[in-house]
């Protein structure tokens, strides 16, 4: 799977792009700065209809008191998983153009994962978002029958919204050497995929395979609705094999706030340090963030 030069755009070798023309990229350099900031954990509407409880009424017969035998232990509670809800987030429309990290300031991470050469790895993936409420996108290379061997698992985390689905085309070619008809096939059929074992629409979300478009690309790929080719500013390089002990090291470059940081679905290592990786994003306070999360487009109002 050749697909190494993905790590040029963020890889260890460094971003393509500096904050300043990342932020340039964005188009949204500056807006509601504060209203980024995530108020978890309160659904939306809590704050403005609070709701009053009742005072409890007196109690009209006396409290019997305990009784003197042993009472019967508690069953111990079968642990819940997490509810991983949408933080509260004033959103923004999608970016028109390819973008490489999310606007304004904040604390959140749009962790992204890519390509699903390896169906164990994406039901790792799913296993572990359902466990621990971890917010995600992935990029669907549709060729791959990791799509529709996990779609059990992921459906009802794409329902909820904790997992967003995005297109990675068909068969991972360079756009940029394809026929206009072939671009659009290539994203049309995964668009299709996605559409028939999910649900949903991807639009407008597109990741370029290796990074690579070009004015026409971006032209022919906006023709059909995908208008927001997702960029990434770090990468956890392993589109091939990377020891986990490297994952992790750059994991802890680049969970950062704000940043798209891409992943790959291809090789088991990073399903090996999922607490690890957890563990940098709950001690940098971040939180995880799917692209609908943070913006509106046609497709997602
Ligand atoms: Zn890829």
């Amino acid at each position: 799977m050749a697909e190494g030069s993905e790590r040029i755009a963020g890889g260890v070798t460094g971003p393509i792009a500096g904050p300043v023309t990342r932020r340039t990229a964005l188009g949204i350099s500056a807006v509601g700065l504060g209203a980024f900031l995530t108020a978890c954990g309160s659904p939306p509407g809590s704050a403005s209809a609070p709701v009053v409880p009742e005072a409890p009424a007196e109690p009209t017969e006396p409290v019997a008191p305990p009784a003197e035998s042993e009472p019967e232990p508690e069953p111990e509670p079968e642990p819940e998983p997490p509810v991983s809800q949408a933080p509260v987030l004033d959103r923004v429309p999608a970016p028109a153009g390819p973008f490489y990290g999310l606007p304004g300031e904040g604390n959140l991470l749009a962790w992204t994962v890519d390509d699903g050469a390896d169906s164990a790895v994406v039901a790792a993936y799913a296993a572990f978002a359902a466990a621990t409420g971890t917010r995600l996108t992935l990029f669907a290379t549709g060729s791959y029958p990791a799509w529709a061997e996990n779609a059990e698992a992921l459906r009802p985390l794409v329902e909820s919204g904790q997992v967003q689905i995005g297109n990675h085309t068909w068969s991972h070619p360079n756009l940029t050497a394809l026929s206009d008809q072939g671009i659009i096939d290539e994203l049309q059929s995964t668009h299709d995929l996605i559409a028939s074992l999910y649900g949903v629409d991807a639009r407008p979300y597109y990741r370029p395979p290796y990074g690579y478009f070009d004015d026409r690309v971006l032209a022919v790929a906006a023709s059909i609705g995908y208008t927001a080719p997702t960029m990434w500013y770090g990468s956890l390089s392993d589109s091939g094999y990377l020891p986990s002990d490297q994952i992790v090291a750059l994991a802890d470059q680049w969970f950062l706030p704000q940043h798209i940081v891409i992943g790959h679905l291809n090789f088991p290592p990073v399903t090996e340090v999922f607490p690890q990786l957890s563990q940098i994003i709950a001690a940098r306070g971040l939180t995880t963030v799917t692209l609908n999360d943070v913006f509106t487009s046609e497709f997602h109002p």
